[in-house]
This record gives structure tokens, sequence and C-alpha cells, in this order.
């Protein structure tokens, strides 16, 4: 078994979904194929479900039916003759799923996170329905996999963790004896163990991809992206980056943590677990390599590797009276910061005060607010994180001395720099 897991990119449109297929169709061995939803749906369902938090029913269901349309058109473009009953059929009755839950109404902010995962887990049902029909049309004969009934999750809404041991029997169940050799599920999406819908955290269907190739015991796990494979830095922030072949285990989840968007932290752990190798392969030229991911290198990294994680407040935190030191409180402090969900990516601390930078999240004032009860806190907003692993010392002068940095982390291999978010000028040269 290999698995391959498409995001939502390659599947933006007719003609991505036919390129999926003709990889599918390439591929011998069988094949667990997951899929995200299709372009930028999630996104669209994240705004469906702002109207909806704010009373707002007919702007959500407005939003809802542009997502319709943006599925219709590439109906339409995969089945120019006509798109089958039986297909339309089935998407009509997801759609007519989520505007019965948008109908619902009478949604509690405190259960934000429950209706998130409620609505915008329908962006993987539809796109996987619609890619599963295409298959089948096209002559590869598919199975269509719930994955809600296969993936019991935590209950941590909007960003569960996969329960392994309970999940192995299900997947396995439900792909034993098929009479086919492809199979097609969502990523991003299970549910607990109540049966109530889960997501997995955003671009979190390469985490579903390798829990189904640790489960699946896969011989592989291919990522198909819109890249050549995994290059040094975002190549639409600079001009010069270069690929890399090869990384381990160790190096991926680093980078992932920081912010890389190559593949989301949580994949890592279930494919080193079963030593199964992880390729990032371009979409668009099957031919090329791209890189892959695994327990051993053969050579080693020579390009420094830049990450910027977009979207950081930095809070500084510091007793009122000096009554006691910080470390006495930090406990408190990020379990405060854990109950709201809020991810800090890095901290630095000093007697009396507590550096965190963390991702900015709609819980944050309401952080604050409770922290200011005995701290002092000061909230710079607007700020990003930009990692950078094998630095020289130009590149350290560059980044760290002369940017408006607020605050810089150095180890031998690494630096990490928070600073006021900037304009960056569309690709600049990382030297
Ligand atoms: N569709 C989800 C997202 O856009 C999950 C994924 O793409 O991995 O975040
Ligand atoms: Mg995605």
């Amino acid at each position: 078994m290999k698995v391959y897991k498409f995001g939502g990119a390659s599947v933006r449109s007719a003609d991505g979904v036919r390129n999926l297929c003709d990889i599918v169709r390439e591929e011998t061995e069988p094949l667990f194929v997951v899929v995200s939803a299709m372009g930028k749906t999630t996104n669209a369902l994240e705004e469906v479900l702002e109207r909806f938090m704010a009373g707002d029913r007919d702007g959500a269901l407005d939003g809802f039916a542009q997502v319709e349309r943006n599925h219709e058109e590439i109906l339409a473009g995969l089945f120019p003759e006509g798109v089958p009953a039986a297909v339309a059929g089935a998407v009509e009755a997801l759609y007519a799923e989520a505007r019965g839950v948008l109908l619902s109404g009478g949604a509690r902010e405190a259960d934000y996170d429950r209706w998130y995962d409620r609505i915008v887990s329908f962006g993987e049902l539809i796109s996987t329905t619609i890619v599963s029909a295409y298959l089948e049309r096209a002559g590869v004969p598919n199975r269509w996999i719930d994955m809600r009934r296969c993936f019991v999750t935590s209950t941590r809404h909007r960003d569960a963790n996969i329960n392994l041991p309970l999940s192995a029997p299900l997947l396995k169940r439900a792909v034993a004896g098929a009479p086919v050799r492809v199979f097609v599920g969502q990523g991003f999406i299970g549910s607990t163990a109540a049966g109530d819908p889960t997501t997995l955290g955003r671009e979190g269907s390469d985490y579903s991809a390798a829990v189904a190739a640790n489960i699946l015991d896969a011989e592989s796990l291919s990522i198909w992206k819109d890249v050549e494979g995994i290059l040094n830095a975002d190549p639409k922030l600079f001009a010069d980056t270069v690929y890399i072949p090869e990384l381990t285990y160790l190096d991926a989840i680093e980078l992932a943590y920081s912010g890389a968007q190559i593949i989301h932290p949580k994949t890592i752990k279930p494919l080193q677990n079963k030593n199964i190798p992880l390729y990032v392969r371009p979409f668009s030229d099957r031919g090329k390599p791209g890189s892959v991911i695994r327990g051993e290198m053969t050579g080693r990294i020579e390009a420094p590797i830049l990450i910027l994680k977009p979207n950081q407040v930095l809070l500084s935190i510091r007793p009122k009276d000096f009554s006691f030191v910080i470390e006495d409180r930090m406990v408190y402090i990020f379990s405060l910061l854990e109950q709201y969900r809020i991810r800090t990516n890095l901290i630095q601390s000093s007697a009396v005060n507590l550096s965190v930078c963390v991702d900015a999240s709609r819980h944050l004032k309401e952080v604050a607010e409770r922290l200011r009860q005995e701290f002092r806190v000061v909230y710079n907003s607007d700020m990003e994180l930009l990692t950078i692993r094998g630095y020289t010392p130009p590149l350290y002068e560059k980044y760290a001395e002369s940017s408006n940095a607020y605050l810089i982390q150095k180890t031998r291999k690494m630096v990490r720099i928070v600073r006021r978010t900037f304009p960056w000028r569309p690709q600049t040269n990382i030297y």
C-alpha cells in the first residue's frame, strides 16, 4: 500500500482533478488517496462560520451558496457531457446537510470550536465525493472512505489528535477485502468517540495521510504539491531559493514547528514511528524527484533554511509589584494559554519578565485580560517570527542586526527573530 495526499491547490480546478486522476492511474500498487478541500474552500467555510456565529443566517447561506457554485463549476468541467445524476445527488445531499446546519442557528460563542468542525468539515466531504466520482467515471474504480468513521479523535475541537489504537481497526476494516485498488478519504477530519465531527488543525490533511500510512503499514507517503519539492525558503518571498533533496524527520519537525508550510507539524511522528519515508512531489511535473524526508540522510543540507511565521503576537508579562519572580507563575501562564489553545512559538524569561511569542488568536484579548489581574502585560501585535537554520554571519547581520527585531534567540545552529511584520516586497533575495 502507498498513500498519496493531494492538497487543496492540486484539486482547485477540473484540470487539477484530471491530473490527480492521471497520477493515481499510473500507480500500480494499492493506493490510499487523501484529499483536502478544493482550492480555498476551507477559508470560504471559515467565513461562512463567522457569519453564522454572528447570527447572520442569510449571510452564512449566501457564503455557502458561493462555495456550492465553486464546486458546481469544477463538476461541470469534469463532466462536460452532464454531471451523472448519482454524483449530482451525492453532492447535493452534502450541500443540503450543510445548509441544515447553518439554518439551525442559536450558536453560542463558547461552542465556537465545535461549530467550526461541524461546518468546515464539509469542504473535504464534498471534495472527496467529487474526486471519487470522477475517478470512477475515468475508469479508476475506487472506494470512498468516510474518515469520520475511521479516525477517532480527541475532543479538542479544531485541533484534534487522532487516537491511533482506536482508529487502526476501523480504518483497516474500511479497506479490508475491497474489490478495488484505490481508496479515497478526506484529510483533516475525524470524529470524537461520541460521533461529533472534529478537524485536525489547518493544513491537517498531511497529518491524516501520515496516520493512514502508519495504520496501513504503507511503504511510503507522497504529498503532491504545487512546488518542486522542499525549498530552503518560501519562493513567494525569496527569489534565490534552492531545492533541498532530503531531510531527516528531525529536521522536518523543527522546520514545520517553526512555521514552514511544507508539512503539518503533526505529520512526522506517525511516519517516524514506522520508518515510512515521506516524499514531497511536484504535482505538475511527475517526472521530477521532489524531496524525501526519512530517518537517515545520505548527504547534508548545504543551504540555510529561512522560515517566516506570520500573524504573531509578542506578549511581555511581568508581576505587577515584583512580589514574586515570574518562574513561580509560569505554570499558571502556560496553562492559561493552553486552555485557550493558543500556540506558543518562542519563550524567553528573566527574573521578572516573561516574553512569549504566540499565534494571533481570537481568544488572546481574553487571555490578556485574565493575565492583567496579576501581571503587567504588554501586547505587541503585527509581529512575525523569522527562523534561520544554518545561518552564517552575514545572514545574521542582515536579519538580526539590521532589522527592527524585538527579540532574538540564538543557538549555534539556529537564530529566531521576532520582529514587526513588514511589508515584504514580493520576492527579495535571501542573501
Ligand atoms: N482543508 C484544510 C485546510 O485548508 C486542511 C488541509 O488542506 O490540509 O486547512
Ligand atoms: Mg490546504
